[in-house]
């Protein structure tokens, strides 16, 4: 409220101002790299990096398989080739050994990616420093979509910084907020400036209006970024009322048979911004729409896990690498030909507010042993 009052109280009530140049900075501080862009979404963001690697019709791009659409679409944007890469059970994050030969197919086919977008899913890095290496070996740059990841950590940096260029986002139901916005991060501060440039209607620097290319309305009001700056104090402690909700659910139901919590990796700390699992109903005797139905039942929201995007009619025809299925535990081949498509088809989402508390928690897990 405080940074709020001060943008009223000096009237910059624009997509500039003084809270706009503090959270860039702030935000670039957090995560320990050079610069940051803040903008009017993670979507913006993305779209900016692919501008700023001049992707266009024709080119392809590498993305996550299991993500939200947000990720892949600004590739049509810009009318590229989107292909897909599927998950790894161990993290639920990009396969390293599906990027390898998804890059060594399209070297074969002279058509290396401009871009390989990494997601970092629910709040846990993707394993980083094989996919860097990978992309480092056939001079692709990397695009990491921190959106869901902002204050998780892999070896010991937060998650966000490892990309060319990083991707956050403060939608209303990130880990933290500034209702709706975005930001760019970078070790490269000509990209970053010249991404402002572009964000800002692409106005080159004259008195009158003078324009040589197209421009976007995609930066963040100063309002907002006095939100963002709040929330970047707090956001500490929402990874911890995250973790605390995750730790919660486990302890709860980690041990029924057929449940099995999505896995932290030991490369790092997840904030568990959601706390997902799959069920496996052969195990267990019910199924994940099952609790979705008991939990909707007693009013209560819950979600599958991201449909993956080369199962979405919007991808249809794309290519996709797939990890080859995965018979452990829960994953079964009769759960999907892929290890993303498996991870949909059991995949659950729990309430996992930072403010869930500790009683509404229990409606939910009382809820689920009930069905049990
Ligand atoms: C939320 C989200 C985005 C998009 O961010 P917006 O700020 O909503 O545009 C991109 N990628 C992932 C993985 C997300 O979860």
């Amino acid at each position: 409220m405080k940074y709020v009052e001060d943008a009223f109280a000096s009237n910059w009530i624009a997509p500039l101002g003084p809270n706009v140049n503090r959270f860039e900075e702030e935000l670039a501080a957090c995560l320990g790299v050079k610069g940051a862009a803040v903008l009017s979404s993670g979507t913006a963001a993305l779209h900016l990096a692919l501008l700023l690697e001049e992707v266009g019709a024709g080119d392809r791009v590498f993305c996550s398989a299991l993500t939200f659409a947000a990720t892949a679409n600004p590739i049509l944007y810009e009318g590229a080739e989107a292909v897909f890469i599927d998950a790894e059970p161990e993290t639920w994050n990009m396969s390293p050994a599906a990027l390898k030969r998804a890059l060594e197919d399209a070297e074969i086919e002279g058509m290396l990616p401009k871009a390989v977008i990494v997601v970092n899913l629910y709040g846990q890095s993707a394993d980083m420093d094989p996919i860097l290496e990978l992309c480092d070996t056939y001079g692709v740059p990397v695009i990491e979509d921190a959106a869901e990841s902002l204050g998780a950590t892999y070896k010991g940096k937060m998650s966000g910084s490892f990309g060319k260029y990083g991707i956050l986002s403060f939608n209303g139901n990130k880990i933290i907020t500034t209702s709706g916005g975005g930001a760019l991060v970078s070790d490269d501060l000509e990209a970053l400036k010249r991404a402002r440039y572009l964000a800002t209607q692409a106005r080159q620097p004259a008195r009158h209006y003078e324009h040589t290319e197209v421009g976007y309305n995609y930066r963040m009001s100063n309002i907002l970024a006095g939100i963002g700056r709040g929330q970047l104090e707090v956001l500490e402690e929402r990874v911890r009322a995250r973790r605390a909700v995750f730790e919660r659910y486990r302890a709860e139901l980690g041990d029924v048979e057929g449940f099995e919590f999505m896995p932290e990796a030991d490369y790092g700390q997840s904030t568990r911004w959601l706390t997902a699992l799959t069920i496996d109903p052969e195990l267990c005797g019910i199924s994940r729409d099952q609790v979705i139905d008991a939990l909707e039942a007693e009013n209560i929201e819950a979600r599958p896990v991201w449909k993956p995007m080369q199962l979405q009619p919007l991808y249809q025809g794309c290519k996709f690498y797939d990890r080859g299925t995965y018979d452990k535990g829960t994953f079964h081949l009769s759960y999907g030909s892929s290890v993303s498509e498996q991870l949909f088809n059991l995949g659950l989402c729990l309430p996992s507010g930072s403010n869930l508390a500790e009683e509404e928690q229990e409606r939910v897990i009382e809820c689920i042993k009930k069905l049990l």
